[in-house]
């Protein structure tokens, strides 16, 4: 696996330093980032992403599990999954990942918004047959869900990897939009005794639940030290 899961790209091969003509935002233009790092922490803040593709001449898009390691970004499922299997015959992907920071209240209902940090990459998935690659991609998506699981958990075997397709997409064409702040106002409205501002939001994990099995056990450091990446 190229790179190392902690620290975003940081040369020219990673995410891009210059949008494509694809991933210029156009709209908001002053949101588009651009850079490896902030297309990085996204992706590493984000716990679901959705695939976007086309088969069979209609669009689909599917909540997935991803990981960001270096400058590229693995999904997996069965191998019979259709949405892996579209991509790996070269269906080009569109992956997305959304987080939102806030509500944004506007004293004018056209003004409402949100703050968030949303990342959109678009490529070509690569199928993973190296099955050191495998290990290695399988141990990043336990530790993107929970920091240190993948040290805890017992390892896949050679059988569980031959039923699982792992898909490596690249950083080279990836955007990031970010909104940050209060709401737009138009001036007049300001003296209109209407309340603005920002509710912000945030994802909070609940008490642990052990389960039957577990009963007993004390709690591996994947769960004591657990904090929402959203969050950090
Ligand atoms: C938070 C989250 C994380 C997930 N992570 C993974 C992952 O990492 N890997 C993985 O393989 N799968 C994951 N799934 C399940 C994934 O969304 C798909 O259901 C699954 O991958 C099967 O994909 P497929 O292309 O084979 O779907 P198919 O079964 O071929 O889809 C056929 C039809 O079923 C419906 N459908 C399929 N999936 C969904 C869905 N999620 N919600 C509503 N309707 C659906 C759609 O109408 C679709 O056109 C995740 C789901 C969620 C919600």
């Amino acid at each position: 696996v190229p790179g190392d899961p902690a620290s975003p790209p940081d040369d020219a091969a990673g995410a891009g330093h210059a949008p494509s003509d694809r991933t210029r935002v156009r709209r908001k233009a002053e949101r588009g980032r651009y850079d490896a790092a902030t297309v990085a922490a996204v992706l590493d803040a984000g716990l679901v992403c959705h695939v976007g593709f086309t088969d069979g001449g209609a669009t689909y898009v599917v909540p997935m599990v991803h990981v960001r390691v270096g400058d590229a970004l693995y999904v997996h499922g069965a191998t019979g999954n259709r949405t892996l299997r579209s991509l790996a015959d070269g269906a080009t992907a569109c992956v997305t990942v959304t987080l939102v920071d806030a509500l944004v209240l506007s004293r004018a209902a056209f003004h409402h918004s949100m703050n968030y940090r949303s990342v959109m990459v678009l490529g070509r998935a690569t199928r993973v047959t190296d099955p050191a690659e495998q290990r290695l991609a399988t141990a990043a998506l336990l530790d993107h869900l929970a920091p240190g699981r993948s040290a805890e958990a017992r390892p896949p075997t050679d059988a569980e990897l031959q039923k699982t397709m792992f898909l490596r997409i690249p950083l080279d064409e990836a955007s990031a939009k970010v909104r940050t702040g209060g709401p737009v106002e138009d001036p007049g409205d300001l003296a209109l005794g209407l309340w603005g501002g920002q509710i912000p939001l945030t994802t909070l994990a609940g008490t642990p639940v052990p389960d039957e099995a577990a009963a007993g056990l004390p709690l591996p450091p994947s769960v004591t030290s657990y904090r929402p990446p959203a969050n950090q």
